[in-house]
């Protein structure tokens, strides 16, 4: 595995690739785990060469104590892109990333990051438009993997791809659980572990919601925001029942049937993100 830390070496590192090999790519921001492993190895499997960045986009970030203590160990990271058959990676400094003084190139998503993360995250979006973009202009994936944890990152990156006109073709991929059905996330690891225990109670209505499909947003919202607030340590900040395309919500009286539900709740001062389909 070639571990690259500046753009030029990751140019250099590609040019040596032949033409002709396909190239998967997996965006991550590192304390990767086996959520991040199931994308590594689709990526692996469906491409002669895979490439993966290692990147904490402070841009992302509307929280500067939440990019304060984002989890970081690329040790920990190198080995398991290893194990995984990554052929380079990419692991820049803020500074490689936005030299001082180089103007960024900033994309506008529309109805898509004016809701949910993007109506609580303002910038967020923008912000993973800009990284995405510009790690796109440097790889040149045939493939890049995302997870559906983060289902209306997926809906930006397709526009993303759209609007920067390249032939790179966005595959999402299914969340991973823990066994106990909590999403595995990086920013798990922060949680205390009575938080721990508890937090696949999230997943849990979900699920249960799932087999209320058929009623109305309004009762299936009902359901979920009332299992939550069952739990003195969760603190929901949104459930919302979307469209999975547009993500734009469903009024209360149609059916949750189709449609997607987002939900972020805190623990303490994680913050927790999980969805599931109708
Ligand atoms: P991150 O490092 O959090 O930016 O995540 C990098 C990629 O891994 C994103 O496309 C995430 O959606 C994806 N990812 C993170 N956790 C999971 C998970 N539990 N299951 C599937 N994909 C995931």
């Amino acid at each position: 595995m070639i571990v690259c830390k500046t753009k030029q070496e990751l140019k250099q590192a590609l040019a040596s690739r032949n033409a002709q090999e396909t190239i998967g790519f997996v965006p991550t921001m590192g304390a990767l785990h086996e959520g991040h492993a199931s994308l590594f190895k689709r990526a692996r499997a469906e491409n002669d060469v895979f490439v993966a960045s290692v990147f904490v986009n402070p841009i992302q970030f509307n929280n500067p104590e939440d990019l304060k203590n984002y989890p970081r160990d690329f040790e920990a990271d190198r080995k398991l892109l290893e194990e995984n058959g990554c052929d380079i990676v990419f692991a820049p400094s803020v500074e490689e990333m936005y030299p001082e003084g180089e103007p960024l190139k900033s994309y506008s998503f529309g109805a898509l990051e004016t809701v949910m993360e993007g109506a609580q995250r303002p910038g967020h979006f923008k912000g993973v438009g800009v990284v995405v973009g510009l790690l796109f202009e440097l790889v040149r994936p045939d493939r890049a993997y995302f997870g559906e944890k983060d289902f209306q990152q997926v809906a930006v990156i397709q526009d993303l791809v759209r609007q920067m006109g390249i032939k790179t073709r966005i595959v999402p991929c299914p969340i991973k659980r823990g066994e106990d059905g909590l999403a595995l996330s990086s920013r798990n690891a922060l949680l205390t572990p009575e938080n721990r225990a508890l937090a696949p109670k999230i997943h849990a209505a979900l699920k249960k919601s799932s087999e209320m499909a058929n009623r109305s947003c309004r009762e299936v919202k009902e359901f979920v925001c009332g299992q939550i607030a069952a739990v003195p340590e969760m603190k929901l900040e949104y459930f919302e029942i979307a469209r999975p395309d547009t993500l734009q919500t469903v009024p209360d009286e149609a059916p949750a049937q189709g449609n997607v539900g987002f939900i972020v709740v805190w623990m303490g001062k994680v913050r927790l993100i999980d969805n599931i389909r109708y």
